[in-house]
């Protein structure tokens, strides 16, 4: 609860700088990035010793089906829905269960999630960590996302490991990463 507490506020600030931004045009997080893409999602994975770090990035639409601030009861309730899976990283990728990894934090963000949506587009950045009791046996990761999220289909994704670094697209029928 503490953690999810911890996000929340992050939209309370965000909250403020969206106003700012909204006001004077800076460019922010909060706007629709350059690879706003429906359906398409990204992700840099880091795997560095016991820890396993992602930052995940997606249009709203490929989650919700809408990017504006909810206005349904249906809508609001989607956004509920997804702040409380977005509170528990094993909802959206599963690490090889052996390797026994927690989630230490999460972080998300979007223009939805504080009604500032500016030019009818949003999207969702997402952070988190997993720290894992035996990585040895830390052979995969499962983007169980595909199946919470049938709008999205494609997962680019930059894996950085003391072995190097590849890129691997994930769709909903190849949607296991293979680690290292
Ligand atoms: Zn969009």
């Amino acid at each position: 609860m503490k953690k999810y507490l911890a996000s929340f506020n992050r939209y309370v600030r965000c909250g403020a700088f969206c106003a700012i931004v909204a006001a004077g045009g800076l460019p922010s997080l909060s706007m629709a990035g350059p690879g706003h893409a429906h359906g398409k999602a990204d992700m840099e994975l880091s795997l560095q010793g016991a820890s396993l770090s992602g930052v995940f990035k997606t249009p709203m639409d490929s989650l919700l089906g809408f990017e504006h601030a909810p206005k349904t009861d249906n809508q609001k309730r989607s956004v509920e829905q997804l702040k409380t899976r977005l509170s528990d990283p094993t909802r959206f990728f599963q690490p090889t269960e052996a390797a026994q990894c927690t989630a230490q934090s999460v972080d998300f963000q979007s223009a939805l999630f504080t009604g500032k949506v500016s030019g009818g587009h949003s999207d969702l950045e997402y952070r988190f960590v997993f720290t894992c009791a035996n990585p040895a046996a830390l052979k995969g990761l499962d983007a169980v996302v595909f199946g919470q999220y049938p709008r999205l289909h494609e997962l680019r994704v930059e894996l950085v490991t003391d072995k190097g670094q590849r890129s691997v697209t994930l769709r909903k029928r190849n949607r296991v990463l293979s680690l290292p």
